[in-house]
């Protein structure tokens, strides 16, 4: 079962994506996580997206696709799940090819409804584990109190240089703009479902999980 998490910033993609490697063995493919990693090690590539992704600006989809491209060939899994991608139109005809080559099938693109302004409150209290990158919210989801990471005991958390205003109010523009005519596109193919994703991480997590089950 391969399935997309759709939905701007902040909307719990990562959050709920954890939750399924961890419970199902699914696979994730996050191509924010993949960008993010190429900065870190200094590649050619890395350096190119830098600028863009702190401005909050998507990035080619030729750089994306051929991330994606090299996972889907590289990796078998119980599972994909897609977790920021595809982002653009052009993004989501490339997906249906390449599940096509590998003789795979998509089960369900699951938009994530939340407000903006609950995604500003989200995004700007947003911390991660800088071991595990399990995902803190300093309101709903706190650092535990002895300052240790509940899922692998680091004590050193980290914040995303593009989780501020600014560079949000472009990712929500990049959002609107070219990401949110997926969920036409996916509810046109009979693959769109939709979750309340205001609703709390566990209440969210069993409307995925009854998605993923009957898809
Ligand atoms: P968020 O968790 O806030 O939705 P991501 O971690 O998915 O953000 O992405 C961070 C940044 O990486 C984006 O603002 C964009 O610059 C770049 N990026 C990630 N995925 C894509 C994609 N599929 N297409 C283009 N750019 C992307
Ligand atoms: P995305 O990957 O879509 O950008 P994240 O999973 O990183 O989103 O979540 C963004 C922030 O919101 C994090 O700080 C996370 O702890 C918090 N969060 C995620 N899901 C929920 C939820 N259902 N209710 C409240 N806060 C949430
Ligand atoms: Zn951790």
């Amino acid at each position: 079962m391969n399935i997309i998490l759709l939905g701007p910033p902040g909307a719990g993609k990562g959050t709920q994506a954890r939750h399924l490697v961890e419970k199902r063995g699914m696979v994730q493919l996050s191509t924010g996580d993949m960008l993010r990693d190429a900065r870190t090690s200094g590649t050619e590539m890395g350096k190119i997206v830098a600028d863009v992704m702190d401005r909050g600006e998507l990035v080619t989809d030729e750089i994306v696709i051929g991330l994606i491209r090299e996972k889907l060939e590289t990796t078998s899994a119980n599972g994909f799940i897609f977790d920021g991608f595809p982002r653009t139109l052009g993004q989501a005809d490339a997906l249906g090819e390449l599940l096509a080559e590998e003789g795979q099938e998509l089960g369900a693109a699951i938009a994530m409804e939340v407000d903006d302004e609950a995604l500003v409150e989200r995004i700007t209290a947003r911390s991660t584990c800088a071991s595990c990158g399990e995902v803190y919210n300093d309101k709903t989801k706190p650092i535990p109190a002895d300052g240790k990471c509940s899922n692998c005991g680091s004590t050193e958390f980290k914040r995303r240089a593009d989780d501020n205003e600014e560079s949000l109010k472009t990712r929500l523009m990049e959002y609107y703009k070219k990401t949110s005519p997926l969920i036409g596109y996916y509810y046109a193919k009979g693959k769109l479902s939709t979750v309340d994703g205001l609703a709390d991480i566990a209440k969210v997590q069993a409307s995925i999980a009854k998605i993923v089950d009957e898809a």
